[in-house]
C-alpha cells in the first residue's frame, strides 16, 4: 500500500483523473440490447415471453419402417399430416432430408476445409514444404467408406391420395408442392416411401448408424443399429424465419416441429427394441415373463433386468430369419429414434416423480455385455437423478419414459431416447474393468444427454442456428446434477474452467451461427455453461437466478424460443438489468482479467497545525537518510556540530515550525464552517479513519464486479462485492474507496479469492503481489531423431523381431464427441 493523505474536498467529486481518452475508441458496455434484439412482436413479447398470436406448426408421423439387417438397409412408407398453425398459406412444405449429407457431392463434403479448424481438419501444417500435413486414419477410413458405399437417400414416391407429388431435391433438403395451397388452420396428408443404406458410425462419426462387432469369440460378433436422422422430418416454418432450411452440414442440429408419432419397425425377431415412446405391442415382442419384470421395475429399489447379461448372450449366439414388429407412440415430441440389437440387455426402475403432468416415468438402459457393471451400476439412476435435478429447475419431466443406450455415440439425444457411447475393458482373466474417466464420462453423458430431453427436446430451440441454446443451458444443469451426485468428481463447468479458453485468440462470440463457431466445446458448452453458473451463483444469487431460469423453461415448455426470449425474461423476471452481462459474455471474446494496481492509505487531516505539521515532520523523518550523510557521520562531525556557537534562529527551528499566522488561520476556518460543516468535521477528525483507495484496471475487457477479499491486521477478514456498474463511465480503470476504523488497519486485498468470476490472470490479484508457485523438472537431452542422425552402421545389425502374441488386441476406447 502506498502513503498518503487526505483532504476535504467538495461535494462535487472530480473524477476526471480516472477516465483517459474516451473520444475516438468509446465504447458503452452497458449499451441496452434492446438496440440489437429483433423488435418484439405479437408472436414473442418484449417481456420474451410467448406473444398473445404466437404459433407453431403441427406435424403428425405414421410410419412402417423394415429393418433388413443382413443389407443394413432400412425401407420405410412414411404417412405425414401437417397442420398449418401459422397466419400464412403455404404453397409447398420442405423436408430435412440429413441422410444426404453423406453423399460425396453434399455441400458438407464439397465443403470440407482441409487444414481448417474443424472435427476432422488435419492438425498442422499444410503448406509448409518442410514439414508433412497431417491425415488421421479415421479420416482416411471415412473417406474409403463414403467411397465404397451407397449412402444418402433413395425416395421412392411422394404421394397425395395416390397421386404423385411434384418434389425437388435441394441437398440435404426436400421441396414437396402441394396440389392446393394450404391455407392457414388447415392440414395436408401425404407420403413418401423411402430407403437408406445405414452408415457404419466407427467409420463417418454421423451421431447414428450401426456397430459392428469383430466376429471373434472375444466379441462375438452382431450390431447395434442406433436410428436417428433416420426419417425425412419437416422443417420448421418459423414466425422469425420462415422456412429455417439451411443445409445441414454436420455441426448445426435441428431445427424441429412438435407433433404425435405411431412408429411401426419390423426387425429381426431376437432383436430388442428402444424407442422414442411407449410400447403399444408388448404381449407381441415382450415374453410373459420380460412383461412381469417391467411390472416389477416400477416399484424397485434397484434397476430390474428385463432382458438379463445371460439372455442377451444366449441372443448373441443364434440369430435368425424371423422377424417381429414392434408398436410406439409419442405424443407431442419434436422428433422420434429408436436403437434395435440382440445384444441388447435391459434394465428398468420406476421413477415416482409426483404432480398432475406425469406422476410415474420408467427410466430404462439397454446395453450390451461391453456395457458391464459400470451400465448395471449407474446408467439408469443417473437418468433418474437427471429428471429430479432438472425438474426442479424447469418443470415435471412431461413423458412416460426415458431411456439411455449404449452404441457407437459418443452422446446424443432424442425426445425420451439417449445413445450413450461409454464401455468397460475387458481383460484377459475375463473380467471387466473400468477407470475413473469412464466412470465420470458415463455418469456425465448420462446426465447431459437425459437433461436435453428439457433442452431441446422440450425447450425447443433452434439448434442448427444456436448451439449455446441448448449446449449451454444443459451443460450448466448437467453441472449442478454433476455436482450434486459427487463433488469430488471434476465436472468442468466450474468458471476456472473456461480462463484458458476466454484468453485464447482463437474465439467468436458465443452468439455465432453453429456451423461457423471455432472451437464449439469452449464455445457453446462450457463458457456459456459458466457464464451462467457466475450469474446464479454471483451476480443474481440463487434465489433471483433460479425464479428467472424456471420461468423462461415454463415459458417456453413445448415451444420455441429465441436467443433474445432467453435475455429478455433472464432480465425481466430477475429484476437485474443484464445488458452488460450478455453484451460481455455472449456478444463479445473480452475475457475477465482485473488487475488491482494499487492502493494508497490516506489518513484526514486535521487542518491543526500543531497536529498535522508534526505529522509531517514524522512523515520526513521516517524517509531514508542520505547514504553520504550517514558516511559522513561515521568518519566525524561537521562543520556546523563541530561549531555549536555559531548556531542562529534556523537551526533550532525547520519548516514545519508552527507559529501563530498559522493557528490564527485555522481557527478562522473553523469559524467560517457552518454548524453541520462543523459537526461533520470534528466527527471525521476524531474519529480519524483509515481510508483506502484501491485502483483497479480492466486488462480483459469484460465488464464484471469486482470482488474482494479483505485482510485485516487483527487477523479477520472480509468480503466486499463491488457490482459490474463501477465500470459504467471508465470501463478500463476504476478506483474504489474504502473507509475502515482506524483499529482496522488493511493489510491484504485479494480480487475474486474464490474464483468465481473467470478471472485469467489471478496473480494480479493479490495486493501485495504474491511469490507464484510453480514447478520445475529436470531432464536429459535426447539424440537428434532426423534420419541422417541414424547410427545406421549399428541399425543396420538388428534382429527382426518375431510376434509374441499373433492375436493380441489393443482395447480401443471410444470417445466421440458428446453432442
Ligand atoms: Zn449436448
Amino acid at each position: 500500500m502506498v502513503g498518503a493523505t487526505l483532504a476535504l474536498v467538495g461535494s462535487s467529486a472530480v473524477y476526471a483523473d480516472a477516465v483517459k481518452q474516451t473520444k475516438g475508441k468509446y465504447e458503452d458496455k452497458f449499451r441496452q440490447l434492446e438496440e440489437i434484439l429483433p423488435t418484439p412482436n405479437v408472436y414473442r413479447n418484449a417481456a420474451g415471453e410467448p406473444g398473445h398470436a404466437y404459433w407453431q406448426q403441427k406435424v403428425d408421423y405414421d410410419i412402417k419402417a423394415n429393418l433388413d439387417e443382413a443389407k443394413r438397409r432400412i425401407t420405410a412408407t412414411e404417412d405425414i399430416t401437417y397442420t398449418n398453425n401459422s397466419p400464412d398459406t403455404l404453397k409447398y412444405l420442405w423436408l430435412q432430408l440429413d441422410q444426404n449429407i453423406f453423399k460425396p457431392d453434399s455441400i458438407a463434403n464439397m465443403a470440407n476445409n482441409f487444414g481448417g479448424i474443424g472435427r476432422r481438419g488435419p492438425a498442422a501444417a499444410a503448406g509448409d514444404a518442410s514439414r508433412p500435413a497431417r491425415l488421421s486414419l479415421g479420416e482416411l477410413r471415412r473417406q474409403q467408406y463414403l467411397t465404397d458405399n451407397e449412402v444418402g437417400y433413395d425416395i421412392q414416391a411422394v404421394t397425395a391420395n395416390g397421386k404423385a407429388l411434384k418434389h425437388t431435391i435441394v441437398g440435404t433438403l426436400m421441396r414437396v408442392d402441394l396440389p392446393t395451397p394450404l391455407k392457414p388452420g388447415k392440414s395436408t396428408e401425404f407420403t413418401v416411401q423411402w430407403a437408406f443404406n445405414i452408415v457404419e458410425e466407427d467409420a463417418v462419426s454421423a451421431r447414428s448408424g450401426y456397430e459392428h462387432f469383430p466376429d471373434d469369440e472375444r466379441e462375438g460378433g452382431n450390431d447395434i443399429f442406433l436410428l436417428a436422422q433416420w426419417f425425412p422430418r419437416l422443417v420448421a416454418y418459423t414466425d422469425y424465419e420462415a422456412w429455417t432450411n439451411k443445409e445441414f452440414l454436420g455441426r448445426g442440429e435441428f431445427t424441429l416441429e412438435f407433433g404425435d408419432y405411431e412408429v411401426e419397425m419390423t426387425v429381426p425377431a431376437d432383436h430388442i427394441v428402444s424407442s422414442t415412446g411407449v410400447l403399444q405391442n408388448p404381449k407381441q415382442v415382450l415374453t410373459a415373463e420380460q412383461r412381469a419384470r417391467l411390472e416389477e421395475a416400477k416399484t424397485a429399489k434397484r434397476p430390474v433386468f428385463v432382458v438379463t447379461a445371460e439372455e442377451a448372450l444366449e441372443n448373441e449366439k443364434e440369430g435368425t430369419t424371423d422377424t417381429k414388429t414392434w408398436k410406439f407412440e409419442a405424443e407431442n415430441v419434436r422428433d422420434f429414434a429408436w436403437a434395435s440389437s440382440r445384444k441388447f440387455m435391459w434394465d428398468a426402475k420406476g421413477y415416482q416423480q409426483g404432480g398432475n403432468d406425469m406422476p410415474f416415468v420408467m427410466a430404462m438402459s439397454f446395453y450390451p455385455k461391453e456395457g458391464g457393471d459400470l451400465w448395471k451400476k449407474y446408467s439408469t439412476e443417473s437418468i433418474i437423478h437427471t429428471m429430479e435435478v432438472y425438474s426442479r429447475f424447469s418443470f415435471d419431466y412431461p413423458d412416460p419414459v426415458a431411456q439411455s443406450v449404449n452404441g457407437p455415440v459418443g452422446g446424443m439425444e432424442y425426445p425420451m431416447i439417449t445413445f450413450n457411447g461409454p464401455r468397460t475393458t475387458l481383460q484377459d482373466d475375463g473380467s471387466r474393468t473400468y477407470s475413473l474417466a469412464e466412470k465420470r464420462f458415463l455418469i456425465g453423458v448420462v446426465i447431459h444427454e437425459v437433461g436435453h430431453n428439457y433442452f431441446p427436446m422440450i425447450v425447443n430451440s433452434d439448434e442448427r442456428q444456436w448451439t449455446w441454446m441448448d449446449e449451454g443451458l444443459n451443460s450448466f444443469l448437467d453441472g449442478v446434477a454433476g455436482r450434486e451426485w459427487d463433488p469430488t468428481i471434476p465436472w468442468g463447468v466450474e468458471p476456472r474452467d473456461i480462463t484458458g479458453y476466454m484468453k485464447s485468440n482463437t474465439q467468436v462470440p458465443i452468439m455465432t451461427q453453429s456451423d461457423s463457431v471455432l472451437r464449439l466445446g469452449p464455445n457453446a458448452y462450457t463458457k456459456p455453461a459458466a457464464a451462467l453458473n457466475i450469474l446464479r451463483e454471483t451476480i443474481l444469487g440463487r434465489e433471483l437466478f433460479d425464479y428467472a431460469f424456471k420461468e423462461y423453461s415454463m415459458r417456453w415448455k413445448h415451444k420455441r424460443p429465441t436467443p433474445s426470449d432467453f435475455f429478455r425474461t433472464m432480465e425481466e423476471a430477475s429484476g437485474v438489468d443484464l445488458d452488460w452481462f450478455w453484451r460481455g459474455w455472449f456478444f463479445s471474446t473480452d475475457h475477465v482479467d482485473i488487475s488491482l494496481d494499487r492502493i494508497y492509505k490516506m489518513r484526514m487531516d486535521t487542518k491543526d497545525p500543531d497536529i498535522d505539521y508534526a505529522r509531517r515532520r514524522e512523515e520526513e523523518h521516517a524517509k531514508p537518510t542520505s547514504l553520504t550523510n550517514i558516511r559522513n557521520k561515521e568518519i566525524g562531525k561537521t562543520w556546523v556540530e563541530l561549531n555549536p556557537d555559531v548556531k542562529d534562529f534556523h537551526d533550532e527551528n525547520d519548516r514545519w515550525t508552527v507559529t501563530n499566522k498559522q493557528r490564527n488561520k485555522y481557527n478562522s476556518f473553523l469559524k467560517g464552517l457552518k454548524p453541520w460543516e462543523r459537526k461533520v468535521f470534528d466527527r471525521a477528525v476524531s474519529e480519524d479513519k483509515n481510508y483506502y483507495v484501491l485502483e483497479f484496471s480492466n486488462k480483459g475487457g469484460l465488464v464484471m464486479p469486482i470482488i474482494l477479499g479483505l485482510t485485516y491486521a487483527d487477523g479477520t477478514t472480509e468480503k466486499q462485492y463491488i457490482p459490474a456498474e463501477i465500470w459504467r463511465r471508465t470501463p478500463d480503470a476504476v478506483k474504489k474507496l474504502i473507509v475502515t476504523d482506524k483499529n482496522k488497519e488493511l493489510v491484504q486485498v485479494v480480487v475474486d479469492p474464490d474464483w468465481e468470476t473467470a478471472d485469467t490472470d489471478v496473480e494480479n490479484n493479490h495486493y501485495p503481489r504474491r511469490i507464484v508457485p510453480s514447478r520445475v523438472e529436470t531432464y536429459k537431452r535426447s539424440r537428434s531423431s532426423s534420419l541422417a542422425g541414424r547410427d545406421l552402421m549399428q541399425e543396420a545389425t538388428t534382429k527382426l523381431k518375431k510376434d509374441e502374441k499373433k492375436d493380441e488386441k489393443t482395447s480401443e476406447k471410444k470417445e466421440g464427441d458428446a453432442s
